[in-house]
């Protein structure tokens, strides 16, 4: 499937989580294993080569990384919510379209001299995606960008970003 198929998939929800988000709910996506499989094919193919690992956010880029990490041989690493990684974490506390919130990264997921591609579903303010930069900076890992499916421009989350964006779906 194309990228314009697969965009047609994507459900917008107005006022969710609440009043004035329209909410682009991809999980349509996900239940036709043809749009899945084919989105990412095209995720891959626009990861840089040189990536060792995947960096993928909770909680939908989990889903995305899992399946982009299959098709372009990387490791993939799980940024989530504070207190549900086990073991010793770094963590940076970050604006959301819809609030406030922290993002925790295992210490020991990165490696200096790492190279790395953040994943998500979604680029809104940025405020996400610009943590996860830090917190990958921080453990000394090399950020060659991030590789988001859906971006909405009027927000331009892109200049928060210190490294390259591509996003597949511009809105
Ligand atoms: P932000 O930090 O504002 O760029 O928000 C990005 C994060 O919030 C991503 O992990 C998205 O999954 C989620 N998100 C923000 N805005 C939306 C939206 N309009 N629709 C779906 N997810 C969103």
């Amino acid at each position: 499937m194309t990228i314009d198929q697969i965009n047609r998939l994507v459900l917008t929800v107005p006022d969710f989580p609440k009043k004035g988000i329209s909410f682009k709910d991809i999980t349509p996506i996900l239940e036709n294993s043809e749009a899945f499989l084919s989105l990412a094919k095209l995720m891959a193919e626009r990861i840089h080569k040189n990536t060792d690992k995947l960096i993928a956010i909770e909680s939908r880029g989990f889903i995305l990384g899992a399946a982009v990490a299959q098709h372009c041989g990387c490791g993939l690493v799980l940024v989530r919510k504070p207190g549900k990684l086990p073991r010793e974490t770094v963590r940076e506390t970050y604006d959301l379209e819809y609030g406030t919130d922290s993002l925790e990264m295992h210490k020991n997921a990165l490696k200096p001299g790492d190279r790395v591609t953040i994943i998500d579903d979604v680029l809104a303010t940025g405020g996400t995606a610009a943590a996860v930069e830090k917190l990958c900076l921080r453990l000394g890992a090399q950020v060659l960008g991030s590789v988001i499916l859906m971006e909405i421009e009027a927000l331009n989350g892109r200049a928060k970003l210190q490294n390259p964006l591509v996003s597949l779906i511009a809105i």
